[in-house]
């Protein structure tokens, strides 16, 4: 059993966990840090999934780092280039010799006595169990299952004589050329397989229970291209960055205040690019109001193009049966298939499924109140990236890590040792994710809340979280504590939370 102790330990090397080791090495240049992550390699997404045309559908100046301009043209990225991207980070900024590979977490406990975290973990390649100990933990696990992705009950399904794929684990020999293919599923996955798909496939079929908010948008962005011209690489980041940043809050406050005319605006949108007679209403209305659930992105209208030159078809109903040899659908429709794609989602998982204990007693998730989107009420010296939902994740997570490291420098500043979120005093709480979307509704009951307002309400507003996390207090809805007080002890004095 291997045993060490570090400043602070975070959980995963996906593009958040890079993204906070390099904050702390140049924000708290003298602590000293490991990353576990549980996978082989670094990436987390961005390599795991490997299905056609795996893309993002936000730009790649709001997904990128703020520290390391995005400089590829294409703003957005397909997912090699952006695990590249996350490669090269943790390779210039030294992150790398500091990542443990095959290290999944699976508990933390807390002990006020010591001020430590002891984490163990487990070793999928060797088998052994390891324990490290570690004075701030920083979960940025991601937010799903990465064993199994979502796939609903398929009445018939295991009479299907064709291949069934999940996108969470692409066959890498799986090839399409000449082949029908289904794919189930109306969400981002489903509207980037379907016209990389049919670029080889007879025909791909999306079929989709109800209609998702589908929008086109130039995979160049010619504002950064006009600002690379001229700016220097940083600059023509940074204002590009802003230029979307703004954009997105301001499409989102639209949305929000004036959602008629949002839908009208995407109805028409998508009507454009349609054939004349096109059934938009049935195919690319949904009943919800834009942002209920995320807005799915096609870069130039790939979709579109698909569905307009007769590779591709939209068809909105549901599974009555599969059949040996496709699916048969309620209208009493018949579906050929040779492939059936189960574009059908996630699986939510909290923390990287790892549970937490603080001084002998296990944390109740579901029963802890979030602290400015990135620590748990009770829970000491911990934080966590959740990204965001309107926004590029990483606009989040790097503002979180931001935060983290000024948190830890305050401890070292005023002598103590012991950060804890103490709870608001309130019912008024709600989910931590506002999204309305089946994996978020599926798994909310068993995540942490929010409270009603500030620093235990999020706010899914970059601009707005700039200044809270960049400038803001440290000391709201906190106690401080040195080693050896419990963490359920009263507060005392001396703290203007
Ligand atoms: C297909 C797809 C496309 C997406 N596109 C976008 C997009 O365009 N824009 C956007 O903003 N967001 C997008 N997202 C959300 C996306 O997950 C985030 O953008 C981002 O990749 C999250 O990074 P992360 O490092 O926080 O989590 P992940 O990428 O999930 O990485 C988490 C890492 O932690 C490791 N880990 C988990 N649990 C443990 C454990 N217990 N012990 C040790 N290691 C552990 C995992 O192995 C993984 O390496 C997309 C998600 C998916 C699935």
């Amino acid at each position: 059993m291997a045993s060490d102790h570090v400043d602070v330990l975070i959980v995963g090397a996906g593009l958040s966990g890079v993204g906070a080791a390099v904050h702390l090495g140049r924000e708290c240049p003298g602590k000293t840090y490991a990353v576990l992550e549980a996978r082989s390699a670094i990436g987390g997404t961005w390599d795991l999934f490997r299905y056609p045309g795996v893309r993002s559908d936000s730009d790649m100046y709001t997904l990128g780092y703020s520290f390391k301009p995005w400089t590829d043209p294409k703003a957005i990225a397909d997912g090699e280039s952006i695990r590249r991207y996350v490669r090269q980070t943790a390779r210039e900024y030294d992150v790398q010799r500091h990542i443990r590979f095959h290290h999944r977490v699976v508990r933390a406990e807390w002990d006020s006595a010591t001020a430590r975290w002891t984490v163990h973990a487990h070793r999928d390649d060797t088998g052994e169990d390891t324990t490290l100990t570690c004075a701030f933990l920083f979960a940025n696990s991601g937010y799903y299952r990465y064993d199994e992705g979502y796939t609903p009950r398929l009445p018939g399904v295991e009479g299907y004589a064709g291949t069934l794929v999940h996108p969470q684990h692409w066959p890498p020999r799986l090839d399409v050329t000449g082949r029908r293919v289904v794919v189930i599923g109306s969400g981002a996955t489903a509207v980037t397989l379907v016209p990389a798909m049919a670029e080889r496939a007879a025909h791909v079929t999306m079929l989709q229970r109800s209609p998702t908010y589908v929008i086109s948008l130039p995979s160049r962005d010619r504002f950064a291209d006009a600002a690379r011209r001229w700016l220097p690489p940083t600059a023509a980041y940074a204002v590009a960055r802003w230029k979307n940043v703004l954009l997105g809050v301001a499409n989102f406050q639209l949305s929000r205040r004036a959602p008629g005319l949002v839908k009208r605006y995407l109805r028409r949108a998508a009507k454009g690019r349609l054939p004349a007679g096109y059934d938009v209403d049935r195919h690319f209305s949904p009943r919800y109001d834009p942002w209920d659930q995320r807005l799915c992105v096609v870069p130039d209208g790939d979709l579109f193009a698909a569905l307009a030159d007769g590779r591709a078809s939209v068809v909105t109903d549901t599974i009555d049966t599969f059949t040996a040899h496709g699916i048969r659908l309620t209208s009493g429709a018949e579906l050929p298939a040779d492939i059936v794609v189960t574009a059908t989602g996630l699986n939510l998982l909290a923390l990287g499924g790892m549970t937490l204990a603080v001084d002998g007693v296990d944390v109740d998730l579901a029963a802890t109140v979030a602290y400015k989107g990135m620590m748990l009420s009770g829970v000491p010296n911990f934080a966590m990236t959740i990204g965001y939902t309107n926004a590029s994740w990483t606009l989040k997570a790097d503002l979180v890590a931001t935060y983290v490291c000024r948190l830890l420098r305050h401890l070292d500043d005023t002598g103590q040792q012991i950060v804890t979120p103490l709870a608001p005093d309130t019912d008024d709480l709600a989910p931590i994710i506002d999204l309305r979307s089946g994996y978020v509704l599926r798994a909310v009951d068993q995540l942490p809340k929010q409270g009603p307002r500030a620093p235990w309400r999020l706010h899914q507003n970059y601009p707005r979280d700039v200044r809270l996390m960049r400038h803001g207090p440290l000391t709201d809805g906190v106690r401080f504590a040195r080693a050896g007080v419990p963490a359920t002890a009263a507060p005392s004095g001396g703290n203007d939370a």
